[in-house]
């Protein structure tokens, strides 16, 4: 049987950068930079362990 919610979570909690590594589009990046809210971060951390997420990985998406 599946589940409804994903087993696993990527969340962008950040998108800011200081390094500049060659492969990367980061610095092109147009959208708005920033942090996530704690509140929103708790949000999504309590609505996953309360589901059936098994796996959270914190990354950032390189997409322009
Ligand atoms: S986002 Fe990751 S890959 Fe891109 S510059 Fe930063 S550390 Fe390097």
């Amino acid at each position: 049987m599946f589940s409804d919610f994903p087993l696993e979570a990527r969340v962008e909690n950040t998108n800011l950068c200081n390094a500049s590594c060659v492969i990367c589009p980061h610095g092109r990046m147009t959208r708005p930079k920033g942090v996530m809210a704690v509140d929103q971060f708790k949000t999504i951390v309590d609505e996953c362990g309360f589901r059936t997420v098994w796996s959270m990985h914190l990354y950032q998406l390189t997409t322009l």
